[in-house]
């Protein structure tokens, strides 16, 4: 069930800081999505992709559910190519598909 809207010349109205913050539309809802060069405070975070560390440091991604607060404890920092393949790691293999023998 993909939704084809494509709405290339409309991205982001009004963006709220200087920040690279923007609300992406992703096969599983929407994200608050923020690109980080790297973690200014120090902090290690557990990549939720591949169970990893985010060293200090590490560019990554920080994203967490569009509706929700920004509150640390709804953000998830991810490594920047496990964000992007999380959709096709995902619970929806497409195993079944196909012939068998
Ligand atoms: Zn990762």
């Amino acid at each position: 069930m993909a939704r084809r809207n494509r709405r290339a010349s409309d991205e982001a109205p009004r963006p709220l800081r200087s920040d690279l913050q923007q609300v992406e539309e992703h096969e599983d809802g929407d994200w608050h999505v923020r690109r980080v060069a790297g973690s200014s405070s120090g902090k290690t975070y557990r990549c939720p992709g591949c169970d990893q560390e985010v060293r200090p440091g590490t560019p990554h991604v920080v994203a967490w559910p569009a509706g929700t607060a920004s509150g640390e404890e709804h953000r998830r920092h991810w490594h920047t190519p496990c964000w992007e393949a999380r959709l096709r790691r995902g619970p929806r293999t497409s195993r079944g598909r196909g012939p068998r023998y």
